[in-house]
């Protein structure tokens, strides 16, 4: 049979991607009778990938997507977070909480969290390209290196990051945004002309998408952005570099070269795009060349997961972990000045105010309240607030002095 294999929304939604063994354990602890003990299980992880210390959590909205309905409490960090494996005392700290009879919730284990994994693993790696790339654009292009059937997902992980455009159409859809692309290879190929091709599409595509011609198709870079400037002139607003690998060398010097023809030419508001393999790395030993923005494909869309776990720490209210773990119900506090984090026992009825060592400033609790009862009790932030609130956060650690 030909199919696309994926589960969709309704088979998530039943806990039909859980393993096995969470059906089994529920099975023999209902004919027990045990299924309704009421357990708190934490979400941590230990480390982050690529050696980074902090991260940004994302996946928020459809855990709760998920969980809605189900006779639980969830308490989570809002969407966008940046947080941390452990707080500054070197106690690993609970992304998020639920609370509940084990039997109603353990089959979503496994879905649960895979959507945070991912989402928040494509999200960090794009919000530290973020950090370092002062303010040139940065745009998504990775659609084509992952299923298509999470090709929304990651595009929406890589906007709230803090990435200005993103290139498929469904995704920019579901963000509310215009979706951003320039011209392939192909469209080139098929005019055998560089100056046929961008004329071409700059006659018959809508006025409002920018002029950005793609200028390495036949000849060296330098003397196809000068062709495309001749044939645009004020029409053109940048170029795009999609150099093979076979040719890179030196980019950041080819970049600089192509500024250098442009400006002497009078062409100094042509802007220069670089796609193709572009990187963390890439981006940082490019920060100071003159390049306007970045597509990024596989390194966004193909960024490792994050190993979020999720064990429990209370039964019956009463702390218990397994070896490796701390008992205990705890809260999340940060620091809005110094962001120093500090993990707290918590008891769920009040509300701790807690000051910061370091600095003396009221902390933020950062696990709220999201589900009650299997309802939702938050309105849920749209994709361009969360995106708001992780500049915030990156701009406020860029003033403290932090690095990745
Ligand atoms: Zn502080």
């Amino acid at each position: 049979m030909v199919e696309f294999y994926i589960a969709d929304s309704n088979d998530i939604k039943k806990g039909r991607t859980t393993d096995i063994y969470f059906m089994r354990t529920v099975e023999v602890l209902k004919k027990d009778g045990k299924d309704k003990v009421h357990v708190d299980m934490e979400i941590t992880t230990n480390k982050l990938p690529y050696g980074f210390s902090w991260g940004i959590l994302a996946g928020v909205n459809e855990v709760i997507a998920l969980l809605k309905d189900h006779k639980l409490d969830l308490y989570i960090m809002r969407e966008g977070t940046l947080f941390k494996p452990r707080d500054d005392y070197g106690v690993r700290m609970p992304i998020g909480i639920i609370s509940g009879p084990y039997g109603e919730f353990a089959i979503y284990e496994t879905p649960l969290l895979g959507l945070l994994c991912q989402a928040s693993g494509v999200a960090t790696y794009s919000a530290h390209i973020r950090f370092n790339a002062s303010d040139k654009v940065l745009l998504s292009f990775g659609a084509r290196r992952m299923h298509p059937a999470i090709t929304p997902l990651i595009d929406y992980a890589a906007y709230i990051a803090g990435f200005d455009g993103i290139s498929a159409v469904i995704s920019a859809e579901k963000l509310g945004v215009k979706p951003t692309g320039t011209m392939p290879h192909a469209l080139i190929i098929i005019y055998g002309d560089q100056k046929k091709a961008w004329k071409a599409f700059d006659k018959y595509v809508d006025e409002d998408v920018p002029r950005i011609a793609l200028i390495d198709t036949f000849s060296d870079e330098k003397t196809e952005a000068l062709l495309a400037a001749e044939a645009l002139g004020s029409r053109l607003y940048g170029v795009r570099l999609d150099t093979p690998g076979s040719r890179r060398g030196d980019i950041g010097e080819v970049i600089r070269e192509v500024r250098w023809e442009l400006d002497i030419r009078g062409y100094k508001n042509v802007k220069i795009f670089l796609s193709g393999g572009v990187d963390l790395d890439e981006v940082k030993r490019l920060r100071d060349a003159p390049v306007d923005g970045f597509g990024i494909g596989t390194s966004v869309s193909n960024a490792r997961t994050i190993d979020f776990a999720l064990d429990i720490v209370a039964k019956e209210g009463k702390p218990i972990a397994k070896r490796g773990k701390y008992s205990g119900i705890k809260n999340v506090y940060r620091c809005p000045r110094c962001y120093s984090f500090k993990v707290v026992t918590w008891d769920k009825a009040t509300d701790k105010k807690i000051k910061c060592d370091k600095c003396g400033s009221d902390m933020e609790r950062l696990l709220i309240k999201v589900i009650e009862d299997g309802k939702i009790i938050i309105k849920p932030p749209k994709p361009s607030e969360t995106r708001e609130y992780v500049l915030k956060q990156l701009e406020d650690i860029r003033r403290l002095g932090w690095s990745d």
